[in-house]
């Protein structure tokens, strides 16, 4: 922190505008290797543990799709880059979310990626019924099954899905995952993807595969990532238990 602190904000931008264009050449690359078009994914930056100004300076560069992890820190971010930015800045809720937090996010995101259970997908629908457009929705999906770390199992996934979509309030647009701790994420990205074109035989509009983080994310669009969410490779390393 104290080096990162000491930078000027100058410093700063050049640093994140060299980073984010590591990623964007990554994701170029990782494009051209599967025979796929760069325009079909999406770069979400995220900011978590970092602050607003950041959020400010990848926008002018460019980024347009930020994701954060809690609440509380998201919305006093989002609501000072809306101050300082004129151009819109999408926010992506990605970490875990408690019923008494729904109310609260959806003031702020334009999608959220880790509905994994119905509770959670209904207190969300009662919370998005003000907006004027549905909210955005994935299915976090759980690759090893482990519910501390969240995501629901894949066999329960068709079942909340048909509970989202009843909802009009909600949009469910696909699914999102992180692989599993120290598995091999081509392994785990080949599962999401037989998941996610057995969810589509319903749910044809659930079109979105949020995966890949900044280690992984070539394994991610080799397996039909649409939507990659970058952390560390673009702000650089978080303190722990960021
Ligand atoms: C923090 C986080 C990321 C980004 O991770 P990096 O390894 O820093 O790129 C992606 N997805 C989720 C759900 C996260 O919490």
């Amino acid at each position: 922190m104290s080096t990162r602190a000491a930078l000027t904000t100058e410093q700063r931008r050049a640093e994140l505008a060299a980073n984010l264009a590591r990623v964007r050449a990554r994701i170029v690359a990782a494009c051209g290797a599967a025979g796929r078009r760069r325009g079909e994914i999406t770069l979400i930056a995220v900011t978590k543990t970092f602050p607003a100004s950041d959020v400010i300076a990848l926008a002018a560069l460019g980024v347009r799709d930020v994701g954060e992890n809690r609440d509380q820190e998201a919305a006093v971010k989002a609501a000072e880059v809306a101050e300082a930015v004129q151009e819109d800045v999408r926010w992506h809720f990605v970490g875990r979310l408690q019923r008494n937090k729904c109310r609260s996010v959806v003031r702020y995101a334009a999608m959220v990626h880790s509905v994994d259970r119905a509770p959670v997908a209904d207190a969300l629908a009662a919370a998005a019924a003000g907006r004027p457009q549905p909210l955005d929705v994935l299915i976090q999906v759980s690759l090893d099954g482990d519910p501390k770390r969240g995501g629901m199992a894949i066999p329960g996934v068709a079942e909340l899905a048909d509970r989202i979509a009843q909802r009009p309030s909600l949009r469910l647009r696909g699914v999102m995952a992180v692989a599993p701790l120290g598995s091999d994420p081509d392994v785990a990205y080949q599962q999401l993807r037989q998941a996610v074109s057995k969810l589509r035989r319903d749910h044809p509009e659930a079109t979105v595969v949020s995966a890949g983080m900044s280690g992984d994310l070539e394994a991610a669009i080799r397996h039909g990532a649409t939507h990659v969410r970058v952390g560390s490779a673009l702000l650089g390393s978080r303190p722990p238990l960021g």
